[in-house]
C-alpha cells in the first residue's frame, strides 16, 4: 500500500486531526498491527476490536478508528466515527480512487472464485495484477484488497459477495469497477433474497460503482441475466455457451480426464483452449475471463496461454489419483447449481471402475432446502453414477430421489462411518466425487482415506 496521512483519512471520515503522522497499512486484526498501521476497530463475532485499541497505541500505530472511546485510552490518536465498518469501506475507497487502472469487479452466485482466478490468471499475462486472496469478498475483506494495491499495480480483480440487499452497492462503490462481471444467478442466500429475482436484484447493484460507459459481462446462457441487460444503459459484453448472442462463444467442447478443449468465437476471429479443468461451468467462466482479458487489450493467444496454465485453488473440483483410484475433491462449496455441474463433470469423466458421488448437505438454502436437496438426488440418477453416499441430515432428501429412480444409495449420519464404508467399497479403477458445503468438513473424509488407502 503506498503512504496516506492520518489527516487526508480523517477528513476522508468526516473528521479532523492534528496529526502529522502518515500510515503504511491499514488493518482490522491487532495481531498485524505495526508502527506505520491504521487501526481500524471492528466488532465482530467473537471479539470486538476496541478491546484491543490501547494495546496497539501501546506497540505505537499512528491512529485507530473507533465508534466509541475504549476505556482508559486516551483521544489522542483516535479517530472517532459512527460506524467502523463503513469507515473502512470509505477509507478504501478514497484509496482506491488515487489509481487509474483497470479495476475488474465481479460478483455472481456460483463460481466466483474460479472465475476471479481465471480473470487473475489472464490478467497476469501482462499486468501486475493484484486479485482478491482466497475469500475476502465481503465488506471486510474487500477493502482489505483495496490496500494491496500500489503504484506499481497495473490492473486489480475484486471479488464481490453477499448476503444481503445492499451489500454490492457498498461494495462496488468502495471498489468502482471499470469492467464489472456477473457469471449467473442461482439460489444461493435465497433465504436472505426471496426469491432468484431478488438475487438478480441484489447483483445488479453493481452497476451502482460503475460510470455509465464502464462494460458490463454478462453470462448469456443465464436467462436472468440475459433478460435483465435489455435494461442497462452500460454496454454489456456476453459470454456463452449456447446463446447464438453471446459475443465470446465456446464451442466444440471436448472433455478430457483433467481438462477441457474448446473453441471461443468471437468477433473477427476464434481462439483455441485448453483448460486444465473440467466440466462445462469451467468453459463459461474461461470464456468470461476470456472476454474480461480482450476487453483489456490482452491478446487471443495471450490468453489461452495463461488459461492452460490455470491451476483451480483448495479444494474446488481437484483431481487426485492415489492408489489407482481416482478422487475428484470438490468440497469447498456447494448449491445446487454447483452440484449439478459438478456431477455433470463427474459423470463425464472416463474411468475403468465404480463412480461414486458422496454428497454432503447444502446448508443455508433456508424454505428451499427440501426442493434443492431433491432436485439434487434425482440429477445424481440421471448422471452414471453407480451408488450415492449421502452424508448429513437435508443428505436424506437426495437419497429419496436416487432411489426413486432405481440407484444404489446409502445415507450416513456419522462421518468416521461413511469414512469406513468408503474404504471397504472403493477399489482401484474407481472415482469418487466429494461435495458438500463448506461446513460438513467432507475434507476429513478424504484425509482419512488417504492415510489409510497409503
Ligand atoms: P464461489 O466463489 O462463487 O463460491 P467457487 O469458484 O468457489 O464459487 O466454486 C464453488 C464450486 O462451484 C466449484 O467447486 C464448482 O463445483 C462449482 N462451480 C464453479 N463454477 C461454476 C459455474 N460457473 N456454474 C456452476 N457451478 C460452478
Amino acid at each position: 500500500m503506498e503512504k496516506l496521512s492520518v489527516k487526508e483519512i480523517a477528513a476522508v471520515l468526516g473528521t479532523q486531526s492534528d496529526s502529522d503522522a502518515v500510515i503504511d497499512s491499514v488493518v482490522i486484526d491487532s495481531r498485524e498491527a505495526g508502527k506505520g498501521s491504521l487501526f481500524v476497530a471492528i466488532a465482530g463475532e467473537r471479539f470486538d476490536g476496541h478491546d484491543f485499541v490501547s494495546k496497539v497505541l501501546e506497540n505505537g500505530v499512528q491512529a485507530a478508528v473507533c465508534s466509541k472511546i475504549p476505556n482508559g485510552v486516551s483521544t489522542e490518536k483516535l479517530i472517532i466515527v459512527e460506524d467502523t465498518r463503513t469507515a473502512l469501506l470509505q477509507i478504501a475507497a478514497y484509496y482506491r480512487s488515487k489509481f487509474e487502472i483497470p479495476v475488474v469487479g465481479l460478483t455472481g452466485s456460483v463460481g466466483k472464485t474460479t472465475t476471479k482466478e481465471m480473470i487473475a490468471t489472464v490478467l497476469s499475462a501482462k499486468f501486475n495484477t493484484v486479485f482478491t486472496q482466497g475469500n475476502l469478498n465481503n465488506e471486510i475483506g474487500l477493502p482489505r484488497m483495496c490496500f494491496r494495491i500500489d503504484s506499481s499495480t497495473q490492473a486489480a480483480v475484486l471479488e464481490m459477495g453477499m448476503n444481503h440487499f445492499g451489500e454490492i452497492s457498498r461494495l462496488t462503490q468502495t471498489a468502482r469497477p471499470t469492467i464489472g462481471l456477473i457469471n449467473n444467478i442461482g439460489v444461493s442466500h435465497i433465504e436472505n433474497l426471496g426469491s432468484r429475482e431478488g438475487i438478480l436484484k441484489a447483483k445488479m447493484e453493481i452497476l451502482e460503482g460503475m460510470k455509465k460507459n464502464a462494460p458490463l459481462v454478462l453470462n448469456a446462457d443465464d436467462e436472468m441475466l440475459f433478460n435483465a441487460s435489455k435494461s442497462i444503459e452500460n454496454p454489456v459484453v456476453f459470454f456463452g455457451i449456447d446463446n447464438p448472442q453471446a459475443d465470446f462463444k465456446a464451442e466444440d467442447i471436448v472433455q478430457d480426464n483433467d481438462s477441457m478443449r474448446f473453441t471461443i468465437k468471437y468477433n473477427g476471429g476464434e481462439c483455441e483452449i485448453k483448460l486444465p479443468a473440467i466440466g462445462r461451468h469451467n468453459v463459461l467462466n474461461a470464456a468470461a475471463a476470456f472476454a474480461v482479458g480482450m476487453q483489456l487489450g490482452i491478446s487471443p493467444k495471450l490468453a489461452a496461454d495463461a488459461l492452460a496454465e490455470y491451476t483451480p485453488s483448495g479444494m474446488r473440483q481437484k483431481i487426485v489419483t492415489k492408489s489407482g483410484k481416482t478422487v475428484v475433491e470438490d468440497c469447498y462449496n456447494a448449491s445446487p447449481d454447483s452440484i449439478k455441474a459438478s456431477l455433470s463433470a463427474f459423470s463425464s469423466m472416463k474411468i475403468s471402475g465404480k463412480r461414486i458421488a458422496v454428497l454432503g448437505d447444502m446448508l443455508e438454502l433456508g424454505d428451499y432446502s427440501e426442493t434443492a436437496h431433491r432436485s439434487c438426488g434425482g440429477y445424481v440418477a440421471d448422471n452414471k453414477i453407480d451408488i450415492l453416499f449421502a452424508y448429513g441430515t437435508e443428505a436424506a432428501y437426495y437419497v429419496d430421489e436416487a432411489k426413486k429412480k432405481g440407484i444404489e444409495t446409502m445415507l450416513f449420519r456419522d462421518k468416521k462411518e461413511l469414512t469406513d464404508k468408503l474404504f471397504e467399497i472403493v477399489n482401484e479403477g474407481d472415482a469418487v466425487l466429494f461435495k458438500a458445503s463448506r461446513g460438513m468438513k467432507l475434507e476429513e473424509v478424504i484425509n482419512e482415506l488417504y492415510e489409510r488407502w497409503a
